[in-house]
């Protein structure tokens, strides 16, 4: 989910790429690569880490005219140089964004490429190669795309003797600007800013050929008219993507990731994963978190004592390290931490293992210590959080727990199978939420001017005030306590 530039014009691309991608770099990446055509060939090249690691090792100069880069934040894979992009299969080369979620099912289909990666886009870049075998129309197979993809993509695609630059687009974000000096294709407007501030919104589905001086957008095997668009904003604010602060942007992502999330582990609509199976074996299990993750433990201990006959105990890492334990053999502890580099919850990680306590971690970032070295790790799809007071990974963590007890609750006869269809509906739960933004606004002002503010609520809402009352310290700097509703009169009453 993090940055793809490509660019076909007069000026050599790969500076123009790299710039770019620079450009995208706030968006949080863990490796990047480039692909571009010289003397028809195409040549690519990857590097793990900062763009300056991959920018070392090319040659900047290099004389090429039409290339796409990217920036992975894996999802399907560690970072590291095979799986990141661009990925060439036979004669398509591609880099790209998002999900793949049908990709296992895909690859049985595709036994005839020998794939080299983790990812989920080697796969899709064999499905383009195949389809492209047979229809030897490159726009054909991209308006194709979509019955045999399910997920999120923005892609951007050189086809082998082929000198232009193709892209399509769904659920995740991809803009084609325009400049005198040629075109481009990017994620996100700071890429292409430095040279144009025109550029055109891809929708849903539509894909385009890009040329040298020439761009044709393409919707169900038609060339469509769009609005070229034109960015009034400085760099600063489409880093944010128009909103004020990266919290607010990242807020507002929470239903496309909370879907993604929900996606990754509810296949084909309504068959949730087996994954979670791994849990029903033991009879106790130790969440241990830090901060708003522990938040989420205290969110996950009421889900799964409720549909299960499991004990479950929630600690804060920094004091569940410094204390004594007492385990029986069947204990599970469970870490949850969105960068998986939680210094305290990585220690109560290690002195577990020295222990032999079986460890399952619920970590954002794919490859990350906690991620490598828990026994078994459940992945959040937030993608990367630049605000430091958490958000979006803070929902896609309940949302892990809230899987975690649907599985629990189908295996125990506690819940209805049907429950399953309402995960589809969640989104739009929250969309209303934001349609709604008057009624929080109203909220704000009606509170900011007090000193102290209290959460009261019990049970899952005492752990919600939790989160509310760490958040609203966080952000506003005026004191706040969560409060359990049975506590009211244990000192507040004084206060
Ligand atoms: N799912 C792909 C991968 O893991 C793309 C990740 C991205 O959007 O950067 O490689």
């Amino acid at each position: 989910m993090c940055g793809i530039v490509g660019y076909i014009g007069k000026n050599k691309c790969i500076p123009n790429i790299i710039e770019g991608l620079e450009n995208l770099e706030y968006r949080g990446y863990d490796s990047a690569g480039i692909a571009y055509i010289k003397n028809n060939k195409i040549i690519i090249e990857k590097e793990v880490g900062k763009i300056i690691n991959l920018k070392k090792k090319i040659n900047l100069n290099d004389e090429s005219y039409v290339g796409i880069g990217h920036t992975r934040w894996a999802t399907h894979g560690k970072p590291s140089i095979i799986n990141s992009h661009p990925h060439k299969v036979g004669k398509i080369t591609i880099v790209h964004n998002g999900i793949i979620e049908n990709y296992e099912k895909l690859k049985e289909e595709l036994k005839e490429y020998n794939f080299k990666s983790q990812t989920d886009t080697e796969v899709l870049a064999a499905l383009i190669d195949k389809l492209y075998k047979k229809e030897n129309n490159i726009l054909k197979v991209l308006n194709n795309l979509k019955n045999y993809i399910i997920g999120s993509y923005a892609i951007g695609l050189l086809v082998e003797n082929d000198n232009n630059l193709y892209t399509i687009r769904k659920d995740s974000p991809l803009i084609i600007g325009v400049s005198e000096e040629g075109n481009f294709i990017a994620s996100d407007v700071p890429a292409i800013l430095k040279h144009t501030n025109k550029y055109y919104l891809l929708n849903n589905n539509e894909y385009a050929k890009l040329e040298q001086n020439k761009i044709t957008i393409y919707e169900d095997g038609n060339i469509i008219e769009k609005k070229l668009l034109t960015f009034e904003g400085n760099m600063n604010s489409a880093m944010k993507n128009g909103y004020e602060h990266f919290m607010l942007k990242e807020i507002h992502e929470q239903p496309k990731v909370i879907m993604d999330t929900i996606n990754t582990y509810i296949k084909d609509t309504n068959k949730l994963t087996e994954e979670f199976s791994f849990i029903n074996k033991y009879n106790n299990i130790d969440i241990v978190a830090c901060g708003s993750s522990y938040h989420v433990g205290l969110l996950g201990k009421q889900l799964i004592t409720k549909y299960s006959n499991i004990n479950v105990n929630v600690d804060i890492a920094s004091e569940y390290r410094y204390t004594n334990h007492n385990y029986t053999n069947n204990h599970l502890i469970i870490l949850i931490s969105q960068s998986g580099e939680t210094a305290d919850t990585l220690a109560v990680l290690r002195n577990a293992k020295e222990q032999k306590i079986n460890t399952m971690a619920i970590v954002n970032v794919i490859g990350s210590s906690i991620a490598r070295e828990a026994d078994k790790v459940i992945y959040t799809k937030a993608g990367p959080e630049i605000s430091v007071a958490t958000t979006k990974a803070y929902s896609t963590q309940f949302m892990i727990f809230s899987l975690i007890a649907l599985y629990l609750g189908l295996k125990n006869n506690k819940i209805d199978k049907n429950i399953i269809n309402e995960y589809n509906k969640i989104e739009d739960y929250i969309n209303k939420i934001f349609t709604n933004e008057n009624r929080i606004k109203k909220i704000a002002e009606k509170i900011h001017n007090n000193k102290d503010i209290f959460f009261i609520g019990r049970k899952i809402d005492y752990a919600l005030c939790m989160e509310g009352s760490l958040k609203l310290k966080e952000i506003s700097y005026i004191h706040s306590e969560a409060y359990a509703a049975g506590e009211l009169k244990h000192g507040t009453i004084s206060l």
